[in-house]
């Protein structure tokens, strides 16, 4: 420790920090020389990153090199409002310089504050509750644990559908139904069975005694934004109530005003869960999730010392997704949202080479008309573009909310030309 620090210790000035502090921690560098350090320093799950991103500012990033892009994958549907949003910021900052972290040995009134606002937009009924995450996959972690205290009459069973992505910790992966994500780990925690997409005669064949919950996400957001159709949801509310089964629909994706809706499920008359999962949008960027339990009954299912976390629902976490919240009430984010994305997916349809476009307000899925998705994420790239390939021929974008129409236009603009450099073959592009 250096003099000051020293000097300062246990009683720090509220000093923000000088410009460049980060730099001075880091020792800066240009992109590549990052990467070649990433490499050396981080595990490989990700592979190597795309750029090394420096600075965001509303709906735009740029990267250590200097070059600006417009971000319409918002850090997967998370960056809410954009990057370095003002209030949030300040909110974030003045909560940390004030109390930062206290244990769930306490609480505090930005915890207290979040839950009630959380239960409130979800209007939820007399009885539901909040758990607070760090993240989604934590949040289903919960909801989990969840299903299996609705298992005490032998209830074994939990229904998740194929395409379901509900994160990589083991009681989510045993959820998720990529192969890929999930055979180099197993054995999983046992009783999932995934089924069809969309599919009420399968859902119907599945369903009865001995299921304890069905887990669904309303719109699918890895396996490419594909919408379960409500006739579905509806399905799957009678029939989980019929055989006292959970439905637990996970909206860490298209939850917190994305679609339209604040969440996901509320497009869809006499659909109300009895759990569902949040995170993503749900901080503007600051890790936060949740599990919210709809009723008495559902809350009851888990009492004292059966769960717990040591940072979820700190003050710091639940101030993000406070000023989150009030900062897309006031901007009219649920109207927003949905009419940028109309216009999106509007013009999305009259791109050459957009085969089909799904999706509901900035949750947004395209289809190309071949499997050059990857390479189209790099020509938007060097467009000034971020985008996201879900699948070999399918993008996603999922942006800010703040994003504007003028801002949606310039990617329609620019895509016909980033899809035929994406449909260019190597070869030929280097001949
Ligand atoms: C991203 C996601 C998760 C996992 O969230 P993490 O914060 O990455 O753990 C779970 N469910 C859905 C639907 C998601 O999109």
């Amino acid at each position: 420790m250096n003099e000051t620090a020293i000097a300062t210790h246990g009683r720090h000035a509220a000093a923000p920090a000088a410009d460049g502090a980060v730099d001075v921690l880091t020792g800066g560098d240009s992109g590549a020389e990052w990467l070649a350090r990433y490499n050396g320093a981080l595990l490989g799950v990700f592979g190597t990153p795309q750029r090394v991103l420096v600075r965001g500012s509303g709906c735009y990033v740029w990267d250590a090199d200097g070059t600006r892009y417009l971000d319409l994958l918002g850090g997967i549907a998370v960056n809410a409002l954009g990057h370095a949003h003002p209030f949030v910021t300040s909110v974030v900052s003045s909560q940390l310089a004030t109390l930062g972290h206290i244990s769930n040995f306490f609480t505090s009134p930005t915890q207290v504050a979040l839950a009630e606002k959380l239960l409130a937009l979800a209007q939820a009924p007399a009885g539901s509750r909040v758990f607070f995450t760090n993240s989604g996959t934590e949040a289903l972690e919960a909801a989990v644990k969840l299903a299996r205290r609705n298992s005490t009459t032998g209830r074994r069973r939990i229904l998740a559908l194929d395409g379901a992505f509900h994160g990589r910790t083991m009681g989510a992966l045993a959820l998720t139904s990529k192969k890929a994500y999930r055979e180099p780990f197993e054995p999983l925690p046992a009783g999932v069975e995934h089924i069809p997409f969309n599919d009420t005669d399968a859902l119907r064949e599945a369903m009865d005694g001995s299921v304890a919950a069905l887990v669904l996400e309303p719109i699918q957001g890895e396996a490419g934004v594909r919408p379960l159709s409500p006739e579905y949801l509806r399905t799957a509310r009678e029939l989980t109530r019929e055989h006292g089964a959970l439905l637990i629909l996970d909206e860490v994706q298209s939850g917190i005003a994305r679609t339209g809706h604040w969440f996901a499920h509320q497009a869809v008359d006499g659909v109300v869960p009895d759990a569902m999962t949040l995170a993503k949008g749900l901080g503007g960027g600051f890790p936060v999730g949740a599990l919210v339990t709809f009723g008495e009954d559902v809350s009851g299912l888990i009492g004292a010392g059966q769960h717990g976390t040591t940072f979820g629902g700190n003050p710091v976490a639940t101030a993000a997704g406070l000023a989150t919240l009030h900062a897309l009430e006031s901007m009219g984010a649920l109207q927003h949202a949905s009419d940028v994305g109309a216009y999106l997916r509007a013009g999305l349809t009259a791109v050459d080479g957009v085969a089909a476009v799904r999706g509901e307000g900035l949750l947004i899925g395209f289809d190309l008309d071949g499997e050059h998705a990857p390479a189209a994420v790099q020509a938007a790239l060097a467009a000034g573009f971020i985008i996201n390939a879900t699948g070999p021929s399918t993008l996603r974008l999922a942006p800010p909310l703040i994003l504007t129409t003028e801002q949606a236009a310039t990617l329609l603009d620019a895509l016909p030309a980033i899809l035929r450099t994406a449909q260019t073959p190597a070869r030929e592009a280097s001949a």
